[in-house]
């Protein structure tokens, strides 16, 4: 079987999906049996110069968000040589957490970060750098993240932050069935089609009745039963499932923060919440409530809203920043 070729390429990451790949152990050595690594920045030696070069790539993956120009010539260029391209984590498929800097300008953020934030010494915001023989421009900031998904079309999408371990052996298995041949279905998530609840093996009751929002340090919550019904913010019913038989945070007895993205035909993962929490919220009790009340209740009681709602899908949220063409 002839090896495939790989190249990995990154945007805006945290470094925690190179580490999501080496959770396969072992695994990984059936992955080097099968392709020959052309490009990883974290593997082997990589320079932009050096992907310019490379004629031709079988499978091109990407991580991370675009918040650089040089994360997006990165992306062009994998896009342009691949013949299969993956979108690895939830940050090239939705944005992901670099997304949610686009609750600022980019200029905002990097007076911030570079001259306001009292625990620096930077001497301003980085620019051109003399180095000993040549003159070293840092990339520039975009004027906002995008998804990559916005920019370009992958054939494989592959959410989570970071993506589990098992979505990586069935990422190794649809390199193994390329190289031998399979072709590979259009726009396909390694991922299930519904929702983390259909998953969750808390108990539910029949209706969910709300009377406060509650952070899960306020409460003395049951581990038995659904955290939604208990008053904590659950992004389960409207993220899509692929983390486990059990959905990993639940089993950690944690809430779900939404890290799989939308579920299908689902256009905006906060919106799709509000709307189905809104009918929770002070269930039966809402007619001697006036809007202002409502609202209120909602603004005193969930902290941060957008971290609580659009935690991984900010930059394909349908009011936000967002790339919609040249
Ligand atoms: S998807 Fe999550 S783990 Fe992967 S690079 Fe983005 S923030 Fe990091
Ligand atoms: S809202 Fe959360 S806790 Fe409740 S069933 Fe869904 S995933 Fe489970
Ligand atoms: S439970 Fe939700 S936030 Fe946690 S890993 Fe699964 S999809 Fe991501």
């Amino acid at each position: 079987m002839k090896k495939a070729r790989l190249a990995v390429g990154y945007g805006s990451i945290c470094g925690g999906c190179d580490v999501a790949f080496t959770d396969v152990g072992t695994e990984l050595v059936d992955l080097a049996e099968l392709v020959d690594i052309v490009y990883w920045p974290a593997v082997v030696d990589g320079k932009i110069e050096q992907l310019k070069k490379i004629s031709d790539i079988d499978i091109g993956i990407y991580f991370g968000a675009v918040r650089t120009e040089h994360h997006e010539l990165v992306l062009r260029l994998l896009d342009e040589k691949s013949k299969i391209l993956v979108a690895f984590g939830t940050c090239p498929c939705y944005g992901g957490i670099p997304a949610l800097g686009n609750v600022e300008t980019s200029d905002s953020l990097l007076q911030t970060a570079y001259s306001e934030a009292p625990n620096t010494t930077n001497d301003g915001i980085p620019g051109l750098r003399k180095l000993k023989r040549q003159t070293m421009e840092v990339p520039r900031l975009k004027a906002f993240i995008s998804a990559p998904s916005d920019l370009v079309n992958f054939d494989v999408f592959v959410p989570g932050c970071p993506p589990p371990v098992q979505s990586v052996s069935k990422l190794i298995d649809l390199i193994r069935d390329y190289s031998a041949g399979d072709p590979i279905p259009e726009m396909h998530f390694i991922a299930e089609e519904t929702s983390v609840c259909d998953f969750c093996k808390r108990e539910k009751p029949e209706v969910i009745s709300i009377d406060r929002i509650m952070r899960i340090h306020e409460v003395e919550f049951n581990e038995d039963e659904c955290f939604l019904s208990q008053g904590i913010l659950c992004m389960g019913p409207v993220t899509r499932a692929g983390c486990g038989e059990e959905p990993r945070c639940i089993q950690k007895n944690m809430p779900c923060r939404g890290c799989f993205g939308p579920l299908p035909k689902v256009r905006d993962q906060g919106t799709k919440f509000l709307s189905s929490i809104a009918s929770s919220i002070v269930l039966g009790k809402e007619k001697n409530m006036s809007d202002e009340d409502l609202q209120h209740l909602v603004k005193k009681q969930v902290l941060d809203p957008v971290g609580q709602f659009y935690r991984f899908a900010l930059a394909v949220a349908a009011f936000n920043r967002r790339y919609t063409g040249d």
